[in-house]
């Protein structure tokens, strides 16, 4: 039957996990239309690819009702791409829905009457807090505004919220820092960071 991609919870980046474990060609990427590219004339149904994606939007069908039932969830997703939590870079543009300027940063502090998420991140930072996945999977039922910034004066940030590695999320409420997160966290380190967010948000 072979594989699909959900694309509505899917970064589209070149380096993406399913196309590095997939032994067949089946998953590739499509330079000419920059996307991931899908062979199922290919696929084995080996199923290894599900494994290394991060947001679950690769899954394997291996018979004919398991494909529609797949095909059935993800039509009836209601995630969309601006759920997710991290870009990879290099593939999609940053969410605009998430990204503000460095100077926009107080302003969101001061009209933002939920708990703010903010990730500072710098250009060169190649990985990010964590390769994407929707932030309603990975902070599930928490009613929170995340934002993104690209660090332009990282002395001026260090300084300012105490940053001392990036990239950085930190968490304000009522106008000040009261919690923070820093360094990378990838997938082998996801559920640290679930718990981490957990904990500040707790
Ligand atoms: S199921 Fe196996 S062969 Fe098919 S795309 Fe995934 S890794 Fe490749």
């Amino acid at each position: 039957m072979g594989v699909l991609v959900n694309f509505k919870i899917c970064d589209n980046a070149s380096e993406c996990g399913g196309i590095e474990s997939c032994p067949t060609g089946a998953l590739f990427w499509d330079e000419e239309n920059k996307k991931i590219g899908i062979d199922n004339s290919k696929c084995t149904n080996c199923g290894i690819c599900e494994n290394f994606c991060p947001t679950g939007a690769i899954r394997v069908a291996r018979t004919e009702e398991e494909h529609s039932k797949i095909m059935k969830e993800i039509e009836e997703d209601t995630r969309k791409i601006s759920d997710l939590f991290i870009e990879r870079y290099g593939a999609m543009p940053i969410e605009p829905d998430f990204l503000i300027k460095e100077k926009e940063v107080e302003n969101e502090i001061k009209v933002q009457t939920k708990p703010l998420l903010v990730e500072f991140f710098r250009e060169d930072d190649v990985e990010c807090l964590r390769k994407s996945v929707p932030i309603n999977d990975l902070i599930p039922g928490e009613d929170v505004v995340f934002r993104k910034v690209e660090v332009e004066n990282e002395d001026v940030i260090s300084e300012k919220y105490g940053v001392s590695k990036f990239p950085c999320l930190l968490l304000f409420a009522d106008g000040k820092v009261s919690g923070k997160i820093e360094g990378y966290f990838g997938a082998d380190n996801f559920e640290e960071l679930r718990n981490g967010l957990k904990g500040l948000l707790g």
